[in-house]
């Protein structure tokens, strides 16, 4: 089954695993120590929007409450969806930044007198993808937000955040939760107990995973294991699947070579991972013996270099050719020679 209304957009049910940060904000907004600017961090998937979404409603409660009373007129417009004191900015679809322009239009309608007998409130999501003149425009309104205003920021990835903005705000951590927990709640979303490809592929992420779920990404990732198969048994051109693994889903197929690695490396430790039932890695394991743990692990890191650079000016054939040769040519010193690449 794959239905069923669960994403981090819509689900406005917290889930358990951040229920500690969840009691911090009531007590301090109960206690008027809310401050101005809020910065949730933690992996994507884990539920950040969700607790934003109930900031935003103590925010804009023109009863003052935490959580949110509900009743009141401002709760009642609020939850419609066209508050007029609820300034949200997020990324554009079609876009990979979010630009100064649209963090001055954010600074200019959070100057505006609220409407209601509530706080203004802000968000930017994911705070990360402001460039850099975005977050210096920012910083003042960080500082000394105009009038009664909270501003929550969402960041998938804080470490690439100017620390000029860090420093402003009161920092939340939001972990994705033990495996087993996020496995039951993942189980209970999508109906199904089948879901640890998805769970390992987000990172422990659920929300993330229950996305991968209800995407198919299970089937990229066989396709994966089919592949690198493939490329090591000889029967299959490089060049030709570096060329098939370009384009679209190319960030998936990375992230399913990674989790591959990963649970090889587990295997050459005797230990086993998550997908050790898993019958489609039988393939990769080495019937002409085992590839070295030495050489997993820096191709572990060959991957997660490959995937961070994704994000800058890249020729993917030519960095897929050179990611994919250890599996054709047994991951001899040629294919080592990546590590130091
Ligand atoms: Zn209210």
């Amino acid at each position: 089954m794959k239905s069923g209304a669960v994403s981090e957009q819509a689900t406005p049910e917290l889930p358990k695993w951040l229920a500690e940060q969840w009691q911090r904000v009531q007590e301090n907004a109960s206690a008027d120590r809310l401050g101005h600017a809020i910065l949730l961090s933690g992996p994507k998937g884990v539920g950040k929007q969700i607790l934003a979404d109930e900031i935003r409603k103590i925010a804009l409660c023109g009863e003052r409450k935490a959580p949110s009373c509900g009743r009141c007129r401002s709760c009642e417009v609020a939850a419609a969806g066209n508050h007029s004191d609820d300034h949200s900015l997020s990324l554009p679809d079609d876009k990979k930044t979010i630009s100064v322009d649209q963090v001055r239009h954010l600074i200019t309608k959070l100057s505006l007198s609220a409407a209601y007998n509530n706080r203004k409130f802000g968000l930017v999501y994911p705070a990360e993808s402001m460039t850099t003149a975005a977050a210096n425009a920012l910083l003042k309104t960080l500082e000394e937000p105009p009038g009664d205003t909270l501003l929550v920021l969402v960041s998938h990835n804080v470490s690439t955040l100017p620390a000029t903005v860090l420093s402003r705000c009161q920092v939340i951590q939001c972990g994705a939760p033990q495996y087993a927990e996020g496995r039951a709640w993942l189980t209970q979303a999508t109906g199904t107990t089948d879901g640890d490809v998805c769970l390992q592929l987000a990172g422990g992420a659920p929300f993330q995973a229950f996305n991968y779920y209800n995407q198919g990404v299970e089937k990229i990732y066989s396709s994966v294991i089919e592949d690198i198969s493939r490329l090591r048994n000889d029967v299959i051109d490089l060049v030709h699947v570096a060329s098939a693994w370009s384009g679209e889903h190319l960030d998936v197929r990375l992230r399913c070579l990674y989790t591959i690695t990963k649970q090889l490396v587990l295997e050459a430790l005797d230990l086993d991972g998550e997908l050790a039932h898993k019958s489609d890695l039988k393939s990769l394991r080495m019937s002409d013996g085992q590839i070295k743990l030495s050489s997993l692990l820096g191709y572990q890191d060959s991957v997660v270099r490959a995937r961070a650079s994704l994000d800058g000016p890249l020729n993917q054939q030519l960095m897929l050719e050179k990611l994919l040769a250890p599996w054709s040519n047994g991951f001899s010193t040629q294919g080592l020679e990546y590590r130091n690449a």
